[in-house]
């Protein structure tokens, strides 16, 4: 092997710069080349691939966004198109690829390395929504930005003892609002992993109400319904002063958490290795802080779990 190919595909994730640059100083320190490849699987087919080295990849760790660019493009679902991607990895040399990205580039990853291409996938998300991972790039940086938006919201409710329902993304994963839940203080979580009842939501806020806390936060997560969804199922339980608000793409941006650097780092450097092993068909995770490895066809018949442990801490201390 000598070129390796690099996409950022699916929904962006800061961090996701942190890993262009690792595979890219990894591959060149053991004497390798590195491929950029723009747009996702569309710049592939469109030959939008140019040699990337450690000087383009400078000053980019602390960038949020990707510098590859992202792309949807479910053409590549096809088999002749994706044949087409394969003559590009060709003309350009390229023998092997690392995807970033969700379970969807994954798919197309797989694609590729079925058509004899060895590919590595690394876990590039806010949701924290993939299977055989603790934790996505980008979702360390999410959270932190949540957090901040809680900790702003809480000023304005406390000084009008306004009820906020504030939505956070995660898609069908509720990790950001339990995490976020839990480092604001938040005084509900809703989740989509969890059956709710907004009766005992209602009651909760009276007590808080009833024992001087006037002011409230409910962390909602998107996959459950949106904010002003939820707070029109709340409003005929009492006058909580409720407002709704929508935390939005503004999660998607932002530089990079020391955190999410380094395990874009850690991920890029052992996702060359891997290649250099000649291993593909692999996403790489981590579990109890060690890199781990699995085969892509396991991750999708396996399901991301909601950390039941943590929801617990988050309901516990909110009472
Ligand atoms: P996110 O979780 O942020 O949405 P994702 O990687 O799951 O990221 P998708 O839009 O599902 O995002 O997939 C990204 C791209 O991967 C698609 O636009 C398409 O190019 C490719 N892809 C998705 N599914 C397949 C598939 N079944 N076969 C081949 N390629 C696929």
């Amino acid at each position: 092997m000598k070129r390796i190919g690099i996409m950022t595909s699916g929904g962006d994730a800061p961090g996701m710069n942190a890993a262009v640059r690792a595979v890219t100083r990894k591959a060149e320190h053991e004497g390798l080349e590195a491929y950029g490849i723009n747009y996702g699987f569309a710049g592939l087919l469109a030959g939008d691939i140019f040699k990337i080295d450690s000087r383009t990849a400078d000053d980019i760790i602390n960038r949020g966004g990707t510098i590859l660019y992202s792309a949807r493009f479910p053409e590549f679902a096809e088999e002749p198109v994706q044949l087409k991607g394969i003559e590009q990895l060709k003309k350009f040399g390229i023998d092997a690829i690392i995807v970033i990205g969700g379970d969807g580039s994954y798919h197309g990853a797989l694609r590729l390395n079925e058509h004899g291409f060895n590919a590595v996938g690394l876990p590039g998300t806010i949701d924290n929504d993939i299977p055989f991972t603790d934790f996505t790039i980008g979702f360390d940086t999410a959270l932190n930005t949540a957090v901040d938006a809680m900790d702003k919201l809480r000023d304005t409710a406390a000084s009008h003892e306004r009820t906020f329902v504030v939505e956070v993304m995660g898609r069908n994963a509720g990790d950001i609002a339990m995490w976020a839940a839990v480092a604001s203080a938040a005084e509900d979580v809703i989740i989509p992993e969890k059956d709710f009842d907004v009766a005992e939501v209602a009651a909760k806020l009276k007590s808080s109400r009833a024992r001087g806390q006037k002011h409230a936060i409910i962390v909602l997560a998107e996959g459950v319904m949106s904010a002003a969804e939820f707070a029109k199922k709340l409003e005929p339980y009492g006058d909580f002063q409720l407002r709704a608000t929508t935390l939005g793409h503004v999660q998607r941006g932002g530089v990079p958490t020391a955190f999410d650097r380094v395990l874009a780092s850690r991920m890029g450097v052992y996702a060359v290795e891997l290649l250099m092993q000649d291993k593909g068909g692999v996403a790489i995770g981590i579990q109890n802080n060690k890199l781990v490895q699995h085969n892509m066809l396991d991750l999708f018949d396996s399901k991301h779990e909601a950390d039941m442990d943590l929801y617990k801490v988050a309901k516990d201390l909110a009472f």
